[in-house]
């Protein structure tokens, strides 16, 4: 039997741990350098193999911050190991882990799947639910999302529940806190991470609508002279896609920051997603306070301020890519990528914010130029089914073909619906016919999780 005098253990669960939850991610064994995979984790008489030290190390991203779900991670590691002796290249874990107590964690590790280690983020990407649709939504978590192993849901909430903080914010169709209660119970249940989403800086409006922040607060718009058309069409003369508000706007964040503090708390939540995408009005030269500004400066100074405030209740940032892709040079589209020079921001937000880089009509690369710039990413398909498979591939191939350093950062993948929930679940449990539109979120959906599975 082949012996290890020194084993490296390499801890890898990060991104779907939290607090006083279920472990999901892997354990790796390294030795010479090279990994073996997870699942023979499970099978291995550690002490038998001869092992008589074991170096602990996370992930260079677990590593950065000292909050308690890197703590759970370290600590139950060690327990699944039942040895004593160790030594941590981290000085702060080694503090923590010497305080560890018990050996309880075999059956969570025991749990863990190969697929964790392939892809560690399988996400999956909708509207919030109306509340008369409560009910259906939280089935679907149970009844499809889990036997999918999905382990992270991102809500989109926006303005779509009953905020206490802010109560001129709450929009139509808004959940109530227990009504966000039974997602987060559901998911709770079945090991997924839940994520809220407000869209932050655009997307304050949507066609001819004035989004929510804006109608009480029309002083935070970007482009107030800007008016929203009775019948919206697009080209338009004002280049009006959607609404931005103005990020310098001295009275903005302390409001920002009421809303997404109170909505990841009710979700229990140890990350906010900020959408941030498709962000066409930046640093007009008509705002008092933004013009003459450099928008990738703008949009970064956003980024900053948003990671900042998450940061000191020990919560990731996450965003859309489009903001920080150069459209122009890669020939992607001007949803798709910037053409308003927000681009270079890239170099000057926190490395751990994780960007969510979608793609939805060809399987673009670019998922490596984000990991290459140090963040952790996931790919993110649409209605295309052809495209979502070759992105599942793509995504195996970045993690199988990288140095551990870059692999850590390619998450895994997050299918996006862009409907209606209700609208969504409608096509979903429908009897597909010759009317149905082959590309559509759920066949997607479905595509993308089958091609996920046949990797076990
Ligand atoms: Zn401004």
């Amino acid at each position: 039997m082949d012996t290890w005098p020194l084993a490296e253990f390499l801890i890898s669960a990060g991104p779907s741990v939290w607090p006083g939850h279920k472990i999901h991610g892997h354990a790796h064994m390294i030795k010479d350098g090279t990994e073996v995979p997870s699942f023979l984790c499970r099978q291995v008489d550690w002490l038998a193999l001869g092992v008589k030290e074991i170096k602990g190390r996370a992930h260079d991203s677990y590593t950065r911050k000292a909050n308690s779900s890197y703590i759970v991670v370290a600590r139950r590691a060690v327990r699944i190991l039942n040895i004593n002796s160790f030594t941590m290249n981290k000085t702060l874990f080694s503090l923590l882990l010497i305080s560890s107590m018990g050996w309880a964690l075999a059956p969570a590790l025991m749990a863990q799947d190969k697929l964790d280690s392939l892809l560690p983020v399988r996400s999956f990407c909708i509207d919030a639910p109306r509340p008369v649709g409560l009910d259906s939504f939280v089935n679907f978590i149970e009844r499809e999302l889990a036997p999918r192993k999905v382990n992270t849901l991102l809500v989109q909430i926006d303005y779509h529940y009953q905020f206490s903080s802010h109560p001129e914010l709450t929009d139509s169709f808004a959940l109530s806190r227990s009504d966000v209660k039974k997602m987060v119970a559901a998911c709770r249940k079945n090991s997924i991470r839940i994520i809220p989403q407000i869209n932050m800086l655009g997307h304050q409006s949507w066609a001819n609508r004035t989004g929510k922040l804006l109608q009480v607060y029309p002083d935070f718009d970007e482009t107030p002279w800007v008016k929203i058309p009775e019948k919206y069409e697009w080209p338009n003369a004002d280049n009006l896609y959607c609404k931005s508000y103005c990020p310098l706007h001295p009275g903005l964040h302390p409001v920002l920051f009421d809303l997404i503090g109170e909505l990841c708390d009710v979700f229990e939540s140890t990350a906010f997603h900020a959408g941030m995408d498709e962000v066409f009005y930046i640093g007009d030269p008509r705002c008092p306070r933004c013009a003459g500004r450099d928008p990738a400066e703008l949009f970064a100074g956003e980024v900053r301020i948003l990671h900042d405030f998450l940061a000191r209740s020990g919560r990731e940032l996450w965003i859309w890519g489009d903001r920080l892709l150069d459209g122009r040079t890669t020939g992607l589209g001007e949803w798709e990528a910037s053409y308003n020079n927000t681009y270079r921001a890239i170099d000057l937000i926190p490395k751990d914010v994780v960007i969510c880089d979608w793609h939805y009509e060809r399987a673009d690369k670019t998922a490596v130029y984000f990991a290459m710039k140090g963040f952790r990413v996931l790919t993110c398909p649409w209605r295309q089914s052809s495209i979502a498979i070759q992105q599942v591939a793509d995504m195996v191939s970045y993690r199988n073909q990288s140095t551990p350093e870059m692999k850590s950062r390619f998450l895994g993948l997050m299918e996006t619906t862009w409907s209606r929930t209700d609208m969504f679940l409608r096509g979903f449990y429908s009897v597909p016919n010759a009317a149905t539109p082959e590309n559509t979120s759920w066949n997607c959906f479905r595509a993308m999780f089958q091609a996920i599975d046949q990797l076990r």
